[in-house]
């Protein structure tokens, strides 16, 4: 799933539990996307592209069993639950918890099967697979953001930035729409760059304007 929708869930979170302050769960629902752009980028994930990119159907996750794994996910969840309830307090541990494991469901949901059960396990890959859909996976992500939006009940600014930024990844989604993606053939350190960049840029916004 892309970052702003990421960003997104954080909102239903934080609806969940208000006490809790939005940064630290921003943090959390890109948790093991901020690992799986920092184990790309030294070489240790790895991601492959087709030779010409037009959807993200050409971008292949080939290897991320560290970040995205359902066992590494829970492990971090529990590790990351039990540190904030010692250090904070029980409802900031169960937030960042849940923002972890929401990664996980939203990237099975979304993803072609590149999600194994565990690192070094011999297992199969898992996704729904919606990417190997983009125009579908486009409609569903950007109706998923305004979904966390009204559930959260934000402002009309918050809303615009969520819709702004699933239009703006719409060349990724659809393959008759031209965009910066066909730059990105062969290039998988471009793509975990851009993803930083959105990682960084929506959870500011969101944060912002929630
Ligand atoms: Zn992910």
């Amino acid at each position: 799933m892309f970052a702003i929708n990421h960003a997104a869930t954080g909102l239903i979170i934080k609806k969940i539990y208000p006490g809790v302050s939005l940064g630290p769960i921003l943090v959390s629902v890109q948790l093991i996307e901020i690992i799986w752009v920092i184990l790309n980028l030294v070489g240790v994930e790895k991601t492959k592209t087709e030779n010409s990119v037009t959807s993200v159907s050409d971008v292949h996750l080939e290897y991320m069993p560290f970040s995205h794994s359902v066992v590494s996910t829970l492990v971090l969840a529990a590790v990351t639950w039990g540190l904030a309830w010692y250090f904070m307090d029980a409802k900031m541990g169960a937030a960042l918890a849940l923002g972890i494991c929401s990664h996980l469901v939203l990237d099975l949901v979304s993803h072609s099967r590149d999600i194994v059960v565990a690192p070094f396990l011999k297992s199969g890959k898992f996704g729904l697979g919606l990417y190997e859909k983009p125009a579908v996976a486009f409609v569903f992500e950007t109706a998923y953001g305004v979904l966390c939006w009204w559930i959260y009940g934000g402002s009309i600014v918050l809303l615009g930035i969520i819709v702004f930024f699933n239009l703006a990844n719409v060349s990724f989604f659809l393959k008759a729409v031209p965009g910066p993606e066909r730059f990105l053939a062969g290039k998988p350190k471009w793509i975990t760059s851009i993803v930083a960049l959105q990682i960084i840029v929506t959870a500011v916004l969101v944060y912002l304007f929630s």
